[in-house]
């Protein structure tokens, strides 16, 4: 059946989607940190691993496996989408956390800080923070 073509309508309407995509897409700064582990603190809040990330995240903070992230075995990652609806998707200092208003972000803290909120979680009987559990 030969393909009906697009309507002017439908064109303009995908030429404004892929603008506001591009626009989205130019907002990630490319710093990997949404790929690091987060850890659940009994607080309810999240902390971001310091060093622990995902094991396709590369040293130049690129995604070895980029086309198929939704469907390898990280387990970790989710669409922008997902990551602005969930809370502590996103660590803060990312830019989509701005999109929605009272967005909870993972904290990020140096290996010293995360040190002594392991020793404080444990003194509070938050075991799981052994196990840098993955909640996400
Ligand atoms: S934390 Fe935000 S800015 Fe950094 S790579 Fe992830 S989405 Fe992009
Ligand atoms: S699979 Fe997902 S979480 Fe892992 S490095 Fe790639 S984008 Fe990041």
């Amino acid at each position: 059946m030969p393909k009906r073509k697009k309507t002017l309508t439908e064109k303009k309407r995908e030429a404004v989607l892929k603008k506001k995509e591009r626009e989205l897409e130019s907002l990630c700064k490319r710093c990997g940190v949404c790929c690091h582990i987060k850890v659940g603190l009994a607080d309810g809040s999240y902390v971001v691993h310091p060093s622990q990330t995902c094991k396709y995240l590369t040293d130049g903070n690129c995604c070895s496996v980029y086309e198929r992230r939704f469907s390898c075995d990280a387990k970790i990652c989710f669409t922008r989408e997902e990551m602005i609806t969930k809370d502590y998707l996103l660590p803060e200092g990312c830019p989509y956390t701005q999109i929605r208003l009272g967005y909870k972000s993972a904290r990020v803290v140096s290996q010293d800080e995360f040190d002594a909120i392991i020793v404080r979680e444990l003194e509070l009987g938050n075991y799981n923070i052994l196990l840098a559990n993955r909640v996400f």
